[in-house]
């Protein structure tokens, strides 16, 4: 049977991510161990090249609208769960997704795409010069020195980063729905979450310490439209 609901149009915004500061998204415990890195960053397993995960862009953009739009949940903990809820119109739940057992047949599938984000060319030489001249591939290490609260030795670790001035380019898609409104509501929301979204992204922060300074990003980028209502 049909639900009336139809795909109408796709924005792709495609543009660069510029660290700012240094960008730090941390690997998975035990993926990675590089000699003398306590705090390996994620890289891509088949270049060793470090990228920016779709899901940390995404995952950042979803927390800060929740925030800005009050819907951070209350039972939300260190599990970082996000919010989730049975509203056909959510905000958030329509645009990011919602968790498996909070799929609404009537609020249709998750709207927007965030693909992962790779070194451009000019930044990938760029790094590699800078490799060949410090014997650090794509990374700079940064000391720090963790003092435990309880007293004891001063621990000091070496936190790899992406140094500031690298450049990734990075794609979202957002595809709007019509669901009997002409798809003026997921127009609205292309504004008012995922626009608004990369602006608080920009102001806010990307990746891991950011309250050290890490993670400041600029972001640039050109929207296209590909209609698909006049193609029918
Ligand atoms: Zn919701």
């Amino acid at each position: 049977m049909e639900v009336g609901m139809r795909l109408v149009k796709i924005y792709k915004i495609s543009g660069t991510i510029t660290a700012k500061s240094g960008l730090r998204i941390g690997a998975e415990r035990g993926e990675v161990a590089i000699g003398g890195i306590d705090n390996p960053v994620i890289r891509n397993p088949l270049t060793d090249e470090p990228y920016i995960p779709g899901s940390s862009i995404k995952g950042k953009m979803r927390s800060l609208m929740e925030w800005a739009l009050g819907k951070v949940s209350a039972k939300q903990d260190k599990s970082n769960s996000a919010h989730q809820c049975d509203k056909v119109d959510c905000e958030i739940c329509r645009v990011f997704g919602s968790a498996a057992n909070q799929q609404l047949p009537e609020r249709g599938p998750t709207r927007l795409i965030v693909r992962d984000a790779y070194l451009t060319e000019a930044s990938r030489e760029a790094l590699v010069r800078m490799g060949q001249e410090k014997g650090q591939l794509y990374t700079e290490a940064k000391q720090e020195v963790f003092i435990p609260r309880l007293g004891g030795d001063a621990n000091p670790r070496t936190t790899e980063r992406v140094p500031a001035g690298a450049e990734f380019d990075f794609e979202l898609v957002y595809k709007v729905y019509d669901l009997g409104d002409g798809g003026s509501l997921d127009e609205r929301y292309f504004d008012e979450v995922v626009k608004r979204g990369l602006e608080l992204l920009e102001l806010d922060a990307l990746g891991g310490h950011t309250s050290r300074g890490y993670g400041k990003v600029a972001i640039d980028y050109k929207v296209e439209e590909i209609d698909l209502a006049s193609a029918g």
